[in-house]
C-alpha cells in the first residue's frame, strides 16, 4: 500500500481550544477513507489544514514524500490534492458544459480569455463531454447553473474539481442539503471514483460512510480515537461512548 496523504502530529488551536490535537493520519492510494465524528469533532479544521485555507501550530502534512504544511491553497491543488469549491465558484449565467470546460481549459493550462475561443478546442470540449457522460449531469448539459437544484451544483462542484485530475480529492459533506434520492446519486457517482481518485470524505450521513468508505476514522475533540473498517467502528465501544457523550448521534 502507498501512503498517498499523510499527517504528523498535527496540531491546530482556536484560544483555549484545540480543535486538531496531534493528529497522524494516513490516506491510502485507492481508498475511500471517510472522517466521521460528533459536530465539533474538528472534521472541517482538520481537512481546511490539509487543504491550505488553515495553517497548523504544530506538525507537518506530507503529500506522497512532499512536505507541504506551509504551501498555499493553490500550490497543493497544482500537486494532485483537489478539493470540491463552493458554490460561489460556479459562473451562475453560464451553462453546466461551459463551466465545466472553463475547468477543464484551466488545468490545461491555457489561456482562459473568452469562451467562444474554447468552442474551437475539440480537445477541451471532448474531454468535458467525457466527464458529463459519467455524471447524472449528462443529460442536463444546455442547462444554466442558476437553474439547477441544490444536488445538481454539488454534482457539477465534484465534476469540476474532477476536472482537475486530482491524485487525492477532499470532500467535506458532499450530501449536505441533500434529499434523499439525491444523496443516493451522489453516492452511486463517488462509488464510480472508486481506485481511481483516491478520496477523503467528512460525511455526516452513515448510510452513505458505511456504504462508500474502505477505512474510517473516528475523530473527536480533535484526536483520532480509532481507524478500522466499517464493523471496527460500529462494534467500537469507545465510538459509542463519544457519541452517547455528544448526544448519541452518529454523525
Ligand atoms: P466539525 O467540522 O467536526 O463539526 P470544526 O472543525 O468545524 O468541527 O470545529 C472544531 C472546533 O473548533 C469547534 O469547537 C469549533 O467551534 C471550533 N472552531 C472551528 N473553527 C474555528 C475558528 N475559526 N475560530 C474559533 N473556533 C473555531
Ligand atoms: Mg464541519
Amino acid at each position: 500500500m502507498t501512503t498517498l496523504l499523510k499527517t504528523e502530529g498535527l496540531i491546530k488551536r482556536f484560544a483555549g481550544l484545540t480543535a486538531t490535537d496531534n493528529v497522524t493520519f494516513e490516506l491510502e492510494e485507492g481508498h475511500i477513507h471517510a472522517l466521521i465524528g460528533p459536530n465539533g469533532a474538528g472534521k472541517s479544521t482538520l481537512i481546511n489544514q490539509l487543504c491550505g485555507n488553515l495553517l497548523p501550530d504544530n506538525g507537518k502534512i506530507l503529500l506522497g514524500s512532499q512536505d507541504i504544511t506551509r504551501l498555499g491553497p493553490a500550490a497543493r491543488v497544482a500537486l494532485g490534492l483537489g478539493r470540491t469549491f463552493q458554490v460561489t465558484s460556479l459562473l451562475g449565467e453560464f451553462t453546466v458544459r461551459q463551466n465545466l470546460g472553463v475547468a477543464v481549459q484551466a488545468r490545461r493550462g491555457h489561456n482562459m480569455r473568452i469562451l467562444d475561443s474554447l468552442s474551437r478546442r475539440s480537445e477541451v470540449w471532448e474531454e468535458t463531454d467525457q466527464l458529463l457522460a459519467g455524471s447524472p449531469l449528462g443529460s442536463r448539459s444546455k442547462i444554466v447553473v442558476d437553474d439547477l437544484s441544490h444536488g445538481e451544483r454539488k454534482q457539477l462542484e465534484l465534476l469540476v474539481s474532477l476536472a482537475g485530475r486530482p491524485s487525492v480529492l477532499l470532500l467535506d459533506e458532499p450530501m449536505a442539503g441533500l434529499g434523499h434520492v439525491e444523496s443516493q446519486e451522489m453516492v452511486e457517482v463517488l462509488k464510480t471514483l472508486r481506485g481511481k481518485v483516491t478520496i477523503l470524505l467528512v460525511e455526516h450521513d452513515m448510510d452513505a460512510v458505511f456504504a462508500l468508505a474502505d477505512r474510517i476514522s473516528v475523530l473527536v475533540y480533535g484526536r483520532v480515537i480509532l481507524t478500522g473498517n466499517a464493523q471496527d467502528v460500529s462494534s467500537s465501544a469507545d465510538v459509542r461512548e463519544a457519541y452517547l457523550g455528544t448526544e448519541g448521534e452518529l454523525c
